[in-house]
């Protein structure tokens, strides 16, 4: 479990521990790193929750996919409404209509309310309504960057695990990795066949957020590309030669084809939608607006 996350060892063999044991509590708190991994541990550990196989998560089965794609009826994942600033006990409310009710498909309805601190305390108040009569077949994972940040009757009933601290070191060499793996990738496509490229993709299919990351590197560069192509030279990217290559590669449709498919794969990425099929398409688009 966790394997593609950069969370800490203590987090991952605290939570493998629990749940092979089944002793996973019914309300978890995931505090610390980015609120990217937070989601997507929580992710992780709804599929291993509801995977059908024998050793979960299989990562393969419909189940699996279902939570991958976040369409498993027995997940629920909560956000923050995008026209309000909070979580408000209406949300939280609805929760509780919900979780009176069986899962669907697996034994378990999984709950994860992302970055919970956002819930007013009218809300958590609410929550720790639910809490405290427990279903058994309902769990809920809070995430959020510090706990200190829920009432303390919150945090009280729900056990806590921290992800780690977000390491700003890690951080800039992984964004120097994105950047050059980035580049590697359009002179690769500038150059080379599909094949080839999509060997030079394939340290990315383990790490759902290093393709993020690549993906929003390539943006710049491509963007200069089409800069060029306009007959400019204000460039933004740190690879200005290579978006001078692609621009002359590439006509000037074809430019802006690439620009909005990489904005497109963003997109998709960020949805957490499927990690895999987002990076066939990064292959299939970029080949498919090449050879057009
Ligand atoms: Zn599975």
């Amino acid at each position: 479990m966790f394997e593609s996350l950069s969370v800490n060892e203590g987090f991952r063999n605290q939570i493998e521990t629990a749940f092979n044991k089944g002793r996973l509590s019914h309300a978890l708190i995931f505090e610390g790193a980015s609120e990217e991994i937070r989601l997507n541990a929580a992710i992780e550990l709804s599929k291993a929750i509801l995977c059908k196989e024998k050793l979960k998560p299989c990562g393969i089965c419909s189940s699996c996919n279902k939570v991958e794609n976040l369409g498993h009826p027995d997940l629920h994942l909560i956000k923050k409404p995008a026209d309000s600033t909070m979580i408000k006990v209406d949300t939280v409310r609805e929760i509780r209509n919900k979780a009176l009710l069986f899962p669907n498909e697996g034994s378990k309805s999984i709950f994860i309310i992302n970055e919970a601190q956002l819930m007013n305390p009218s809300a958590q108040n609410a929550l720790l309504k639910i809490f405290e009569e427990p279903q058994s077949h309902v769990v809920f994972i809070l995430t959020c960057p510090s706990k200190s940040s829920l009432l303390d009757t919150v945090i009280s009933r729900a056990t806590s695990y921290s992800l780690g601290e977000e390491s700003t070191k890690d951080n800039s060499e992984r964004a120097q990795k994105a950047k050059e793996k980035a580049n590697e990738l359009l002179l690769s496509f500038i150059k080379e066949n599909e094949l080839s490229f999509m060997k030079k993709t394939a340290d990315l299919q383990k790490d759902k957020q290093l393709l993020l990351e690549v993906l929003k590197q390539m943006s710049p560069i491509v963007r200069d590309c089409v800069v060029f192509q306009s007959g400019s030279k204000e460039t933004v990217s740190d690879y200005p030669e290579t978006a001078k290559k692609l621009s002359l590669a590439l006509t000037a449709k074809k430019g802006i084809m690439l620009f909005e498919t990489v904005s497109h794969l963003i997109d998709s990425a960020e949805k957490s939608a499927n990690h895999n099929l987002t990076l066939t398409r990064l292959s299939s688009k970029f080949y498919d607006i090449k050879t057009q």
